[in-house]
């Protein structure tokens, strides 16, 4: 069959946070950029982030970056890569008040200054005390940032593909990424979209679990496309939970609550935190602070007639500082728990929430993978940036804020890089015969099958799967059991049927493709996490709990051909300064 095809000099699949800032600087060189997004792209999941984007900016107390470089690299659980992490964080200040100067509208302190909250894990001092790091807009931070790229991306002519849905990759030969093939949602009709540059921005897949903090469109496609495609995915055994989801729904609730002095107590009262982290108490990061609340509930004092959840408690903080700090948090409560802070705590439990691993790449937002004897090889006409992509800045555990901040460095750095290469490659590659077949072959199987199973209830099975075998804390029989489990669902994966087979906004077909990339990410990160025996930041084994640097400091590498798994080296070496020494993590 032949496609319709369009083309471009830069294909950006997603929307969000990490490709607006992509596209903006691609656009602003003259370039002609496409943008695709399942959804409008203000609606982007970046919209719901809450508590703020990490910079040193020192506006409350004094700050650097080198003392946030040191966090991140604390943070990572020593897996991040440490060049990576000093680019990133000596970036901070520049690309926050570069945003500003795009008009995102900050909170102010009373000198004018952007105003700063603390925030879990960022310390002053090499770990010292709590610093005012995370620069917010209220608790709608991503809100702020989301709509101000936007803008600017309309005022730069960039071209939006609103409610596309990329289907998968093309690659020819040689390896090299020529673009990918889309489906617009309205029609189902499906093109190719032809690129010299192909930079993947579809962030993250929470919903392979069923208690998530992430909107429904977090499925994980870009990562399911680059498998597909032969690539392989790092690090995906390290899934953060977020210690405060709302109890029964998971809607989160920031950790700029407990930035602004709310605490955690258990069934007694008891602020517990100080017994799991005295420094940082209810500021630890995050793995540390979903682990100690996984320990009061399994040791019987969780809150509720079934013990299941601890409460957070903020009405100390005064209705005025709620209203006008935390109005999110404020009608979130209100209508998620059925509570006014102000008066009454909230209900919370550990909620998966973000995921560290991803497309490999490098801090020039360049995919590498392994190539003959190099662990990494730039993959030709391939990018990927935000939380789709492993740079790796967030290694076994993210701080909160600094993916906010991972978007913007790094769709800022990939754009610089696409800029460069695309000066020594004039001219777009000739597209392989087979460029479509895969997808084409994908939405056949899905037109014809017969006697298949519901797709609701096939992803159901794949949720509970990853919900029950590899949570906060993981056990050796569980994992074991969850590898076969999760295969066998991609087994039933593969025989999904739809019943509604009509072209207009037919919600079922879109859903039944992303299910093909969920379960990819489901597979590599069961897979991921049964293989490494150790503990090691958001990966907690209950038969191995400490971290083992002489076998596991390395990066995983998950393939979906055969479940392979392949390792390589973390970069302990920075840009500039000295490589941070390997320490045990206390906070
Ligand atoms: C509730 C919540 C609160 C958070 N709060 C904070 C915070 O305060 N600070 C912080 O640093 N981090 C926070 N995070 C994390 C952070 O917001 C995310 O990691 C980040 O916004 C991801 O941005 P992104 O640009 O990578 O992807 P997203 O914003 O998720 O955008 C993905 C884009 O890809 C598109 N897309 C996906 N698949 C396809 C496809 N197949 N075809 C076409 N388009 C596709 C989508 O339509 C969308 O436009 C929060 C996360 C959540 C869930």
């Amino acid at each position: 069959m032949a496609l319709a095809k369009r083309t471009f000099d830069v294909v950006v699949v997603g929307a969000g946070g990490a490709g607006m800032r992509a596209a903006l600087t691609l656009s602003h060189a003259g370039l002609k950029v496409a943008v695709l997004s399942k959804v409008f792209p203000t609606r982007s999941h970046t919209v719901a982030a809450q508590g703020g984007i990490a910079a040193s900016l020192g506006n409350v107390n004094e700050d650097n970056w080198h003392w946030h470089m040191y966090d991140t690299v604390k943070g990572s659980d020593y897996l991040g890569d440490q060049d990576a992490i000093e680019y990133m964080c000596r970036a901070a200040p520049e690309v926050v008040y570069e945003l500003e100067h795009f008009g995102m509208p900050f909170d102010r302190l009373d000198s004018g200054k952007i105003y700063q909250r603390p925030f879990g894990g960022h310390m002053q001092e090499y770990g010292k005390n709590p610093v005012p790091r995370a620069c917010a807009a209220a608790d709608r931070t991503g809100h702020a940032l989301l709509h101000t790229l936007y803008q600017q991306n309309v005022k730069a002519n960039t071209n939006f593909f609103v409610e596309w849905m990329a289907l998968d990759l093309i690659r020819d030969q040689d390896g090299d990424v020529l673009g990918v093939v889309a489906m617009e949602i309205e029609t189902s009709e499906v093109m190719i979209l032809q690129a010299r540059a192909t930079l993947f921005a579809t962030g993250g897949a929470g919903r392979i679990f069923s208690a998530s903090t992430n909107a429904y469109i977090n499925t994980g496609d870009g990562l399911g496309m680059a498998a597909r495609a032969g690539i392989p995915l790092e690090d995906m055994e390290f899934f953060q939970f977020h210690p405060t989801g709302v109890h029964g729904s998971g809607v989160l609730i920031t950790e700029g609550v407990r930035g602004e002095g709310g605490y955690l107590v258990n069934k007694d009262g008891e602020r517990f935190m100080p017994r799991y982290a005295p420094t940082a108490k209810d500021l630890a990061s995050r793995d540390v602070v979903s682990r100690a609340m996984a320990t009061e509930i399994k040791e019987g004092r969780g809150c509720g007639p079934h013990g299941d959840h601890v409460m957070l408690k903020l009405d100390h903080l005064g209705d005025e500082v709620i209203r006008h700090r935390l109005p999110g948090i404020r009608d979130i409560a209100l209508k998620f728990a059925h509570v006014d802070p102000a008066k009454a705590p909230i209900p919370v439990v550990p909620t998966a929430h973000y995921m560290m691993g991803g497309i490999p790449t490098n801090y020039h937002g360049q995919v590498v993978a392994p190539h003959g004897t190099a662990p990494e090889d730039v993959v030709q006409g391939f990018y990927a940036v935000g939380e789709c992509a492993c740079v790796s800045v967030h290694g076994a555990n993210r701080l909160g804020c600094n993916s906010l901040l991972d978007l913007i460095v790094f769709g800022r750095s990939a754009a610089r890089q696409i800029i460069e290469d695309l000066k020594n490659n004039p001219n777009p590659k000739p597209l392989p015969a087979d460029a479509a077949d895969r997808p084409l072959a994908r939405l056949a199987r899905l037109e014809n099958q017969k006697d298949g199973e519901r797709v609701a209830e096939v992803g159901d099975a794949m949720r509970r799967t990853m919900q029950t075998h590899c949570g906060v804390f993981r056990f050796p029989d569980l994992l074991t059991e969850g590898v076969a489990n999760i295969r066998e669902v991609a087994e039933r994966v593969r025989h999904t049927e739809i019943k509604d087979k009509s072209k207009v906004f037919n919600t079922a077909r879109v859903e039944a493709l992303e299910l093909d990339n969920l379960i990819e990410v489901a597979q590599a990160t069961m897979t991921a996490a049964e293989a490494r025996k150790e503990s090691r930041g958001a990966h907690a084994r209950e038969d191995y709990p400490e971290r083992d640097d002489k076998s596991w400091l390395k990066h995983s590498l998950y393939y979906s051909e055969g479940h392979r798994l392949d390792y390589k080296p973390v970069r302990l070496k920075p840009l500039t300064v000295e490589s941070f020494p390997l320490k045990a993590r206390v906070y």
